[in-house]
């Protein structure tokens, strides 16, 4: 057996015996996605899972081309979507100059488009799952499998162990697609106004050019 097919076997058994407990305790189980490529093995792995709803957070600023690979995925992969996005129209977000709140103020921009969607759905007992790897930022090496947030949201992270090129490999045995733009440049995949394309250098710095920002704020609200 070699180190990765020991991984995958090690992430099934996992899943199997976490998400089948959190069935016995009758909870809601969620995971989110942003549908990039590196999201494509884990929404595979779930998608032999009864019980997981998808999240889809739709800031209404993701790319033409996440929302068609997020449906593209579903019909090939089954799994069950639910989109959400803010209740606050584009005119509410606007800045008292009257400019839209990516243009100044990354943080609060995020927090409504993607955080507070998110709290809305979620209540205490829930399950939150999310594709967050290691080898991603400083903040997500340092997160432990499971967790429980300050709202009593139990965080589940199965692909902390994995690596881009666990990834990789994971597509090609499967025959699994990736984003649409990857071809086109474009490595880690956020909102259209916060992401340019990769330039050689560490993928998460293709998002919120100009800011010390690596995280949207999803993945920080814990102990
Ligand atoms: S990534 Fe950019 S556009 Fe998207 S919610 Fe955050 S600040 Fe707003």
């Amino acid at each position: 057996m070699t180190a990765f097919s020991e991984l995958v076997a090690a992430t099934e058994s996992d899943l199997a015996t976490t998400l089948g407990g959190f069935r016995e305790e009758g909870r809601r189980i969620y995971a989110t996605s942003s549908f990039q490529t590196q999201s494509v093995p884990l929404l595979h792995l779930l998608s032999q899972h009864a019980g997981v709803s998808v999240v889809l957070i739709d800031t209404g600023y993701l790319f033409p081309e996440t929302y068609d690979f997020a449906h593209d995925l579903q019909g090939r992969l089954g799994f069950d979507l639910k989109q959400v996005r803010s209740t606050r129209t584009y005119a509410e977000q606007c800045t008292s100059s009257g400019a839209l709140l990516h243009t100044r103020d990354v943080d609060a921009c995020c927090r409504l488009n993607k955080v507070e969607p998110m709290e809305s759905l979620l209540r205490p007992g829930d399950v939150w799952i999310s594709g967050i790897r290691a080898d991603q930022t400083a903040t997500r090496a340092s997160k432990p499998r499971l967790e429980t947030d300050d709202r009593g949201i139990l965080r589940y992270h199965p692909m902390l162990k994995w690596t881009a090129r666990d990834i990789y490999q994971y597509l090609r045995e499967h025959g699994l697609p990736k984003h649409p733009l990857e071809s086109a440049g474009y490595l880690s995949i956020g909102c259209l106004p916060c992401t340019r394309k990769w330039d050689g250098s560490d993928a998460r710095s293709a998002r919120w050019e100009g800011s010390s920002k690596t995280e949207c704020g999803l993945h920080t609200n814990t102990p």
